[in-house]
């Protein structure tokens, strides 16, 4: 498998750090509003490449952050008058939702950045300990950039044009800072502000040292892939190296993917520009299985321009490949025979050929494109030769290969008739409230009764998690 690692600015053979697992962390949302479908494109993305190393027998171990201190969090508490973790909490469920919405599954981990605070501290103590970082009067403590020799390495900047590109520019409050590329890891607190206490000011962390702490946490101080939007490159993951190298002693990330925009009028959309769509607004037209296609549509690594047209002929290519599927699904009970005929065998022959092809394209840095031309080229040789007269082997072949196919680009191809996922959250709400009303009885019942319908609750620091067993 090759992967384009921004890092080389090459295609690399993929090599895990433990053969047989892949350790990924992906930067997260910053959770104050609804996401919108340019943060979905990595979120999708992502779950894509997860796919794909489990469907080559890779373990994958997943962790996505969920930034959920920052100033946009706290301005929208401020106008609404509530606590900032309100904010948070009501944006981290709504993102969850649009990401069963587009079949993205749940990381591994979750974390969030406030419960990550001792990390924090301790990390940061540590850059200071080694000289990496330093204490100015205010209390702010800074990363000194110039004590990293690999600081640019990623963005492929030079730290001097840096700094004299920076210099006339003067921030307010950051006069103590050495140089101006050096970062910020801990700020003093300001009025109306979440704080925590340490050893130098009440404050809060910088964004860039919640990545580097919750990466060691669950992965550990080396990891394989680290991903992100392109934008992430400098400063964040240009910082996040600097963090974690500095304060480990280890190369952080063997691999750094990062995928490009999604545009509306081939400019970025942003919350800043106003020129976006958030998920909800698209599932209000569309099913989200169709964004998905959508975002898959492109390569990864290329700008992908939003439009209705495209939208369109992404609804009905994927509309070609369910109808396929509902033919094949049509054909049970009509067909028989468990051994191949002659001629099924020399489809089996092309459809090995077209796997194959599927493989190769995303072995060749996750070339979605060019797999969903190969399934395209499966699903025809299924219209075309399955049908009431196959045998059932053929026709049942024919609909896992390509339910296989779906899987790997996490497109559904059969509705599920089984229980909605809507319904197990509404008997959860219902369990809370019963356990609220200190009704354990009725708490216990519901958790018996969701037990027999296939699912399992766990109750975990983040809340209510459930799975189906
Ligand atoms: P943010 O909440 O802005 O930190 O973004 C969360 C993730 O979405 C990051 O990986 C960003 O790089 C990514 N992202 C934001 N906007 C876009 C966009 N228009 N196209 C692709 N990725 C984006
Ligand atoms: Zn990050």
């Amino acid at each position: 498998m090759k992967i384009f690692n921004t890092l080389s600015r090459t295609k690399e053979e993929f090599v895990p750090l433990e053969p047989g697992k892949v350790k990924m962390y992906v930067c997260g949302p910053t959770v104050y509003n609804f996401i919108h479908i340019g943060n979905a494109r990595p979120m999708i993305v992502f779950d894509t490449v997860r796919r794909y190393f489990e469907y080559k027998g890779y373990e994958v171990s997943y962790v996505s952050n969920f930034t959920d201190v920052d100033d946009k969090i706290i301005k929208k508490a401020n106008e609404e008058g509530v606590d900032s973790s309100e904010i948070s909490a009501r944006y981290i469920a709504e993102c969850r939702k649009d990401m069963e919405g587009m079949n993205v599954r749940p990381a591994t981990v979750h974390p969030q950045a406030t419960q990550e605070i001792p990390g924090m501290l301790q990390m940061i103590q540590t850059l200071i300990d080694k000289g990496h970082a330093y204490v100015a009067a205010d209390g702010t403590v800074y990363f000194r950039t110039r004590s990293f020799k690999g600081y640019g390495k990623l963005s492929h900047k030079n730290i001097d044009e840096l700094q004299s590109g920076f210099r006339e520019i003067r921030v307010t409050g950051e006069e103590d800072k050495e140089d101006s590329n050096d970062f910020v890891l801990w700020k003093p607190k300001k009025e109306g502000e979440p704080y925590w206490d340490s050893a130098w000011c009440k404050g809060r962390p910088g964004w860039h040292i919640e990545c580097s702490v919750m990466a060691k946490r669950y992965l550990g101080d080396q990891i394989d892939i680290h991903a992100g939007g392109e934008d992430l490159i400098f400063p964040h993951h240009e910082n996040e190296i600097a963090q974690s190298e500095s304060a480990n002693g280890k190369p952080f990330a063997t691999y750094w993917m990062h995928n490009a925009f999604l545009n509306i009028d081939n400019k970025k959309m942003s919350k800043s520009l106003g020129n976006f769509f958030t998920v909800r607004e698209i599932a209000e037209k569309y099913d989200l299985q169709v964004l998905r296609f959508f975002m898959l549509s492109a390569h990864y690594r290329s700008p992908l321009n939003f439009s209705a047209e495209l939208m369109e002929s992404s609804k009905n290519g994927l509309e070609r490949i369910l109808t396929a599927m509902e033919r094949l699904g049509d054909l049970d009970g009509k067909v028989s025979g468990d051994a191949l005929t002659e001629e099924e065998k020399t489809y089996e022959a092309q459809a090995d050929e077209l796997t194959a092809k599927f493989e190769a394209a995303m072995d060749d840095d996750f070339n979605t494109a060019d797999a969903i031309a190969a399934l395209f080229e499966l699903v025809k040789l299924s219209n075309s030769t399955a049908s009431a007269d196959s045998t059932k082997a053929y026709a049942e072949d024919m609909k896992r290969r390509i339910r296989t196919l779906c899987d790997v680009l996490g497109i559904v191809t059969e509705k599920k008739e089984e229980l909605l996922d809507s319904t197990v959250e509404k008997l959860i709400e219902e369990r809370q409230a019963a356990r609220k009303a200190k009704d354990f009885a009725k708490a216990d019942a519901i958790r018996q009764q969701l037990l027999d319908m296939g699912i399992e609750l766990k109750d975990t620091r983040e809340g209510v998690k459930w799975k189906r067993v």
